[in-house]
Formats: C-alpha cells, sequence, structure tokens
C-alpha cells in the first residue's frame, strides 16, 4: 500500500461529498471523478495515483459495513490496514457497469455505439454556394471521392470471401480483461487485439483493398440546399459515409457544411440583407432614385426621399432572403452614407461657399442635442 496513514486523505474529502452522502451521491461523485482521471484517458500527470484514491474511497464507502467501520475509526482503524480482510484479489469494482459503455466506447477506436453495433466514421466535405441560391434553395450535385465497399471481396477485405472466426473472442469481438490496478481488480470490455474486433480472422487479405473492405470511388452525390439556408448549415446524408471496417456494420454519414459565399455589397443578418449606399449631397438634399440589379434577378429600386440624412436607412420590404421556418422575405436594408469627393473644383467651391449660411445650420447647440436624443431613443 503506498503513502502512510498519515498523509492518507479522507475519503469524503477525496470524493469531496458530504459526510451525509447518499449511496446515489458517492457513485455520482465517483462517475465524474473517474471520467476525469481514468488513467487511459486522463491527460492529469497524476491521473493514475488519483485514480487509486477515488477507486479505494468509494470501494469502502460504497460498501455499508465498510464505511461504517471508518466512519468510527477513520484510518486508523483497530484492524489495521483497512484492506486487511481481503488479501489477494482487491476490490472488483465493474467499472463498465458503474461508468457505462459509451465511456469504455470511447477508448477503443470510438466512433461506434453499443454493444458490437459498429459504424463507418462521418465524412465532412464543404461546399460553397453563391448567395442567389439561398434565395430559391437549389439540387446540388457534386462529384466526390468517397470510400465504398470493395467489390471484389463485398466489403469483406478477404480474398475469396475466405474468413475463419477469431478463437481468442469466439467471434464476439470484444473480450473481458481483468485489470490490475494497485489493490484493485477492474474488469473492463476491450475490443478484441487478435481480429481488431470483428470478430473474424481474414485468411489472406483481398488484394484490391488490402484487406480494409473499402476503396476509394468517385461518385456523385446529389442533394438540396433549403431556401433560406445559412453559412455553416450542415446537411446529413444517412449512409452515405465510410462503411464500417471489413463491411462488418452499418454505414457511417455523410456531413455537408454549406458555406455561403461572400456578396460584393450585401451583408447577412438573418433573413435581411443590408447594404450601404454612399450619395453625394444634392442627391440626400434632393432626393432621387437609384435603381440596381438585385439577387432575385429583378431591379431593385431604392427610393431616396428629399432631405435624407446620412447615416439613417430605408428598409425595402421582402426582397431580402427567405424566412428559415416560416413563408416570407426579409428585407433590404440600406444604410444611406455622404459621399464626399476627394478634390472638388474652384467653381464648386465657390458655390457652396456661398451656400454655406443657408445651408448650415444656425442653432448648432441645439442640433447637437436633438442628435443625441434621437440617438438615444433609437438605442
Ligand atoms: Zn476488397
Ligand atoms: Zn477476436
Amino acid at each position: 500500500m503506498g503513502g502512510t496513514l498519515a498523509d492518507k486523505r479522507d475519503y469524503y474529502e477525496v470524493l469531496d461529498v458530504e459526510r451525509s452522502a447518499t449511496e446515489k451521491d458517492l457513485k455520482n461523485a465517483f462517475r465524474r471523478l473517474a471520467r476525469r482521471y481514468h488513467p487511459d484517458r486522463s491527460e492529469e500527470p497524476d491521473a493514475e495515483d488519483k485514480f487509486k484514491e477515488i477507486q479505494e474511497a468509494y470501494a469502502v464507502l460504497s460498501d455499508p459495513d465498510r464505511r461504517a467501520h471508518y466512519d468510527r475509526f477513520g484510518h486508523d482503524s483497530p484492524a489495521g490496514n483497512p484492506f486487511g480482510g481481503f488479501s489477494g484479489g482487491g476490490f472488483n469494482i465493474n467499472l463498465e457497469d458503474l461508468l457505462g459503455g459509451d465511456f469504455f466506447s470511447g477508448f477503443f477506436g470510438g466512433g461506434r455505439g453499443r454493444g458490437r453495433e459498429r459504424r463507418g466514421s462521418d465524412i465532412l466535405v464543404r461546399h460553397s454556394i453563391e448567395l442567389a441560391t439561398v434565395l430559391t434553395g437549389s439540387e446540388e450535385s457534386i462529384e466526390l471521392d468517397l470510400p465504398a465497399e470493395c467489390k471484389t471481396c463485398t466489403g469483406s477485405g478477404a480474398k475469396d470471401g475466405k474468413t475463419t472466426t477469431c478463437s481468442q473472442c469466439q467471434g464476439q469481438g470484444r473480450v473481458r480483461v481483468r485489470q490490475q490496478i494497485g489493490p484493485f481488480v477492474n474488469e473492463v470490455v476491450q475490443d478484441c487485439r487478435e481480429c481488431g474486433g470483428t470478430g473474424s480472422i481474414i485468411e489472406s487479405p483481398c488484394n484490391d483493398c488490402s484487406g480494409r473492405g473499402h476503396r476509394v470511388e468517385e461518385r456523385t452525390i446529389r442533394f438540396n440546399v433549403p431556401a433560406g439556408a445559412e453559412h455553416g448549415t450542415r446537411l446529413r446524408l444517412r449512409g452515405q459515409g465510410q462503411p464500417a471496417e471489413r463491411g462488418q456494420g452499418s454505414h457511417g454519414d455523410l456531413l455537408i457544411e454549406i458555406e455561403v459565399l461572400t456578396h460584393p455589397w450585401f451583408e447577412r443578418n438573418g433573413s435581411d440583407l443590408i447594404m450601404s449606399l454612399p450619395l453625394g449631397y444634392p442627391d440626400l438634399m434632393l432626393g432621387t432614385k437609384i435603381s440596381i440589379d438585385h439577387i432575385d434577378g429583378k431591379k431593385l429600386d431604392i427610393v431616396i426621399p428629399a432631405s435624407s440624412s446620412a447615416g439613417h436607412t430605408l428598409e425595402i420590404k421582402k426582397r431580402g432572403l427567405p424566412h428559415m421556418r416560416r413563408s416570407g422575405r426579409g428585407d433590404v436594408v440600406v444604410l444611406l452614407k455622404l459621399h464626399v469627393p476627394d478634390k472638388i473644383s474652384k467653381a464648386d467651391k465657390k458655390q457652396l461657399e456661398s451656400m454655406k449660411s443657408s445651408l448650415n445650420p444656425s442653432d448648432q447647440v441645439q442640433r447637437i442635442l436633438d442628435d443625441a436624443s434621437e440617438r438615444r431613443a433609437n438605442e
């Protein structure tokens, strides 16, 4: 037993529970800590020691007799070493029962569910679309190099399809392993190393796929991009991903992540399209109409009323993108900006000078106040 009694931590402290903790509290605390410190999985430097400590504490506290004994005597038990009565075998904590199969499935290869159900990996590809495509949605078709079942061996990986049942696991693919960690014996279920968890041994591997059971093949993938799709939307094509190893189990999924290409002038805010429109002072003052090509194929007419202010916005209703979960379209929001030329002619300068007295605000302070209150009202 490592450590002296003096530097042994209190079991309740180890599990970070109250002395009144119920059986369920203990179990939850153990699960939480075991997930964090399991030596096969933890990256903490002292994980193994921590894990032993946690197991020991749990083994004692989860046993009512031992807990009562510990509560009375602590580590200074008159019976000496609290594990004295259990020479040899140690504690048999079934970690798989305690932590659940999911906890272990992550250790060995991963990517599969409970029990013997095996699944190929998911494959993620990115696909770019124009902003205009978001408007209507579209049926896309792309060529991809994807792993597909090897036709020569029908996915088994074996030449002539010949395999023998693995003697190590009797074809189960999984084996129970007793693991000794300090004084404890854990029973864990692992993938059989002999057969790679498949339950069968290939006598001679298929030449075309080197025994993997799948090869890369060019495939045409068709899918629908829904109208209103957002940048980063992932479409899941079930069963179109990687086949399971040696054809035993289901295919993974193919995930297509939609990338919406940047538009030259529109920004997107949900289903609204936002653009800024620089205008000369006369157009803002007198009003005007600007007509530009829009992504819906029609002209977008922007009517700027007389006496418009730079910094204000105009909304053109229902010319934005389709809403995702309801009918209709968002708006185009136009931010008015004042275009100021770098240089002006002498004649223009003279004219501007002459307009100063009539166009500049005479009540500057009042303007500042009005502007500030308008800004606050809009916040
Ligand atoms: Zn093959
Ligand atoms: Zn095996």
